[in-house]
């Protein structure tokens, strides 16, 4: 069966007479279970929720690996850091990965002794920094900049020195790309963005290639205990059906924004991996099958790009991306990004395509 199929019915029970085609949310803090806890299918709401569980046999059957859901995708990146670092360790983050990752790994798990080291996911920089690593972290594309790495290539690089390999695979969903396929070993996502991708909920996941790695993210997760709500769980399950009719429209979208964009002699530096004279295209079209909803481009200062979002009619002015309406965001009032104050990530929702056109020339032509 073909992606789009699966999407429908993926972790969905066997039918059954009478019986609904996604069961309604479990809330439970606490199940019946008399006598020997090992014979109690259910006994806690922090230890496991059938919720939880059909979700999680949603992404296992899309990413090819038993997948551990977490309350938001920061809980799922801490995780893999929590369960794979420990004091003396070295990570290879992407100098220009999610801020908020390396904000984690520079603060706290430097203080715990973790060592960390930067490359760029251009030209596979972060390959000369492997010495002695015990985690590879890559982000393809990166987000804010699009950049993309050859990740099976780099995965080969670490395994040989004896290192894990983790994607974050946010910002293409496992539709768009397969991280453990090209042979990484965790495949992580936030779930908050285009997977569920009604800009409604907050929720991350982590897939692995072994049972024993996600037995330990299972184990960290109830220790540590930020649960996800069974609500946000089973809305991102209802939202999974329809993530390969979402995606069809916002990939189509982003790649007709991002060839308008380079259109025009107001825009500069039009980023998207589907775009043919991308730097990135060549990678990208081996290892993914879809491109993204998310669109970068700079505009010539911070005054122009002010006044460009504010001029748009359909696209909101938002942070976070990969939902259903179209959002962008002046990504230098954050800090953190090397990247002008002209910087635009915009991230195309389903909307029509020639109305989407449309808004953003009449932005544009406002703001010169
Ligand atoms: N990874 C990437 C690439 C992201 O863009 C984000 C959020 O923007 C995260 C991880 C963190 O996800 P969440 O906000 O669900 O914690």
């Amino acid at each position: 069966m073909r992606i789009g199929t699966r999407v429908t019915r993926t972790g969905l029970p066997p039918a059954m007479q009478g019986a609904p085609f996604l069961p309604g949310p479990t809330f439970a803090s606490t199940y019946h279970a008399a006598g020997d806890p090992a014979s109690a299918p259910l006994t806690y709401g922090r230890f496991h929720n059938p919720t939880w569980t059909a979700y999680e046999q949603a992404l296992s059957e899309l990413e090819g690996g038993p997948a551990v859901l977490f309350a938001s995708g920061m809980a799922a990146v801490a995780a893999i850091f929590g369960v794979v670092l420990r004091p003396g360790d070295v990570v290879v983050l992407p100098a220009d990965s999610y801020y908020t990752t390396r904000v984690l790994a520079e603060g706290y798990f430097t203080q715990m002794g973790v060592q960390v080291r930067l490359a760029p996911t251009v030209g596979n920089a972060q390959q000369q920094a492997l010495t002695g690593a015990k985690l590879l972290w890559l982000e393809s594309p990166s987000n804010p900049g699009l950049e993309v790495c050859d990740i099976a290539a780099l995965a080969a690089a670490a395994h040989a020195v004896g290192a894990l390999v983790a994607v974050d695979n946010t910002t293409p969903t496992v539709l768009g790309q397969q991280p453990l396929t090209l042979g990484a070993d965790f495949s992580m996502a936030s779930d908050t963005k285009a997977l569920t991708g009604h800009s409604d909920l907050i929720l991350g996941h982590v897939a692995t290639r072994e049972q024993e790695w996600a037995d330990r993210l299972r184990a960290w997760r109830t220790q540590l205990g930020a649960v996800p709500g069974p609500m946000e769980v089973w809305l991102a399950h209802r939202s999974l059906a329809t993530v390969d009719v979402r995606l069809e429209r916002q990939c189509h979208n982003a790649l007709a924004l991002a060839t308008w964009l380079a259109s025009r002699s107001d825009v500069q530096e039009v980023r998207y991996p589907g775009l043919p004279h991308d730097p990135a295209y060549t990678i990208a079209r081996r290892q993914m099958q879809r491109f993204g909803p998310v669109v970068s481009f700079v505009l010539a200062d911070r005054q122009h790009a002010e006044a460009f979002l504010a001029a748009c009619q359909l696209v909101y002015e938002a942070t976070s991306f990969g939902g259903i309406h179209t959002t962008a965001e002046r990504r230098a009032r954050w800090g953190g990004d090397a990247i002008p104050e002209g910087f635009i990530r915009l991230s195309a929702g389903c909307e029509d395509t020639e109305d989407l056109l449309a808004d953003l020339a009449q932005a544009l032509d406002t703001t010169l």
